[in-house]
């Protein structure tokens, strides 16, 4: 019989061996989600001996981690902003810099009804977040994939999120009426960077993800479009590759934006262009 320390010690170096990253903190989720408890329980019961009726599923979710499939995936469902949503191959999977984003519009965005955008919305995280903490305003969801809108459906329904829009085109093709602050987090990877990418960024949908060869094809229509769906005074907002920041910026100038400031992200990279319609 093992116990749950020796279960995750010898499964957190089965996968470090295949090259998963932070190989206990995964192993530790696959217990817990094995053992539908938390990970921070597994802490009280280290001794516990472990049924063999938990062991052959979590080995099954151990082979299916060591074939890079991404955590999240496997667990079928990523925290955000404190709230937890579904998460599988239909949209990108949320990274944490996502979360600065949101804090960020949310210091920014005046406290009143405002009507709000998120372009490229995929699995939901951001408009669905910003219309939860904002349930006095309208969240416009927008996405070209129908595969992304059905999760973030199924998001807004788990979260009973009831303040948003869902609409279905590329970019503004199927929206009217205008906007007090624009979100986007649309995709920003130049191609060529796909050979070099952990095997798990394999499972996000390429279609959220790259852009052109520098990533900035489906930002260069976007930002002159977001233009004429803001109000005056209204608030545009995105995130972007390491290196595209100056490049960014001066297609916002060059779109008639003002006051543009770039935000850095946790570990100092220009990450998040702000600005607004004058
Ligand atoms: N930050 C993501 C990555 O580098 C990309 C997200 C996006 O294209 N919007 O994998």
């Amino acid at each position: 019989m093992k116990t749950v320390l020796e279960t995750i010690n010898g499964g957190a170096q089965y996968l470090e061996k295949r090259g998963v990253e932070d190989a206990r903190r995964n192993m530790e989720h696959l217990l817990a989600f094995q053992l539908g408890c938390g990970r921070m329980q597994l802490y009280t019961q280290f001794d516990k001996p472990l049924e063999e009726a938990d062991l052959a599923p979590l080995r099954e979710l151990l082979k299916k981690r060591s074939e890079r499939v991404p955590l999240q995936h496997i667990l079928g469902s990523v925290t955000f902003y404190g709230r937890d949503f579904i998460c599988d191959g239909r949209g990108l999977i949320p990274r944490p810099e996502t979360e600065e984003l949101v804090e960020m519009i949310l210091a920014k965005a005046p406290q009143k009804p405002l009507e709000i955008l998120d372009m490229g919305c995929g699995s939901g995280i951001l408009g669905l977040t910003l219309a939860a903490e904002r349930p006095e305003s309208t969240v416009t969801m927008v996405d070209v994939s129908e595969d992304a809108l059905s999760l973030t459906r199924e998001n807004a329904v788990k979260l009973q999120i009831e303040n948003v829009r869902i609409i279905q085109g590329n970019l503004f093709e199927n929206i009217a009426g205008s906007f007090d602050v624009i979100a986007a987090n649309l995709p920003y990877v130049p191609t060529g960077e796909q050979q070099e990418m952990e095997p798990e960024l394999g499972f996000d949908p390429a279609l959220a993800l790259f852009s052109g060869e520098d990533g900035l094809d489906l930002l260069r229509q976007f930002i002159p479009a977001s233009f004429g769906f803001l109000n005056p005074g209204g608030l545009l907002a995105m995130e972007i590759g390491h290196d595209q920041a100056s490049h960014v910026a001066r297609l916002l100038e060059s779109s008639g934006f003002a006051e543009i400031d770039t935000l850095k992200d946790l570990s100092g990279i220009a990450r998040f262009p702000f600005a607004k319609h004058p």
